[in-house]
């Protein structure tokens, strides 16, 4: 089996700023991780090798410092790393990412499957992975929590959804994003540290991808942040106790009125 494993770098925080001005994220400042989703994908590509055998590739795009994550991955056990890093990719949304990512999963030769994070804990879209299967004509799956069996011609998956798991089977190449409960992400090993610190890191370039210049970055991108609001939320809260629980039901009942709920 080919696995692709889409890996992204992201800030290690949970409270993203955005620049009120640009619309774009602040970076500054902030250590970068890999995406805590994909760790989850790479583990699921790397037991799958170890099951039926094959190679599994990451690829990322993102500025130089990128190489740390795909130098993490390959401390992980994988067998190649893609980083695509171009200033004319600069800016790009969701759809801008994926034409570039799928251009260049083109360049990568045959595959069987593409696994990805269910989303990116800055962008947090979830748009990426389904993207880039609809750009390459391939069957996804989205919140996939297990992979329950794997033939020559596909395999079967387990997804969540809101009233439980759905199984479904997806023919060869496909694409999969996955969630955190599918494993428990593997350590990188001494041994991998330093095999991955002397390892090979294959560029792309923008020039890679047979791709015009309106196709890129930020030119390429159909959508824009035009305003960023950050909710207020006021906890005025009342408490009542249980032999209060008529009229904290008639309370409620007056407030959903005033806000026309009901
Ligand atoms: C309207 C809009 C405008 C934006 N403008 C800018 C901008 O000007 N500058 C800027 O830096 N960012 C910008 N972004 C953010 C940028 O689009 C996202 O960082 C990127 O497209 C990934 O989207 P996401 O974070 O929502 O990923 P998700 O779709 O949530 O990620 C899902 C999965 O896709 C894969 N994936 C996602 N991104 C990558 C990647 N780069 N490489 C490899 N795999 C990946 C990972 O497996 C990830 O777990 C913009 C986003 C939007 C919505």
């Amino acid at each position: 089996m080919r696995i692709i494993v889409l890996l992204k770098q992201v800030p290690d925080t949970d409270e993203v700023k955005m620049d009120e001005k640009t619309g774009t994220m602040i970076r500054e400042g902030l250590q970068a991780i890999i995406n805590p989703l994909d760790l989850h994908a790479l583990e699921e590509a790397l037991r799958l090798k170890e099951k039926k055998g094959g190679e599994v590739v990451a690829i990322s795009m993102g500025p130089p410092q990128t190489e740390e994550a795909l130098r993490e991955a390959l401390a992980m056990g994988i067998d190649e790393a893609y980083l695509l890093s171009d200033r004319k990719l600069a800016g790009a949304d969701t759809w801008a990412t994926s034409k570039a990512l799928s251009k260049a999963i083109e360049k990568l030769g045959k595959f069987d499957l593409i696994l990805a994070g269910e989303k990116a804990t800055d962008g947090e879209t979830g748009q990426v992975g389904p993207e880039v299967s609809a750009m390459l004509d391939i069957p996804f799956s989205t919140y996939v929590n297990r992979v329950k069996e794997v033939t020559s011609e596909g395999l079967v998956v387990s997804r969540v959804v809101e009233e439980g798991y759905e199984d479904q089977f997806l023919p060869f190449p496909c694409l999969l994003t996955v969630v955190k409960d599918i494993n428990e992400p593997r350590m990188p090993t001494l041994r991998g540290k330093i095999k991955a610190r002397r390892a090979e890191l294959k560029l792309l370039k923008a020039d890679d991808l047979e791709l015009s210049e309106s196709e890129m970055g930020l030119k390429g991108s159909p959508t824009r942040v035009v305003k960023i609001n950050y909710p207020k939320i006021s906890r005025n809260a009342k408490i009542y106790s249980v032999k209060d629980l008529n009229k904290a039901l008639d309370d409620l009942v007056d407030i959903l009125k005033k806000m026309a709920v009901i």
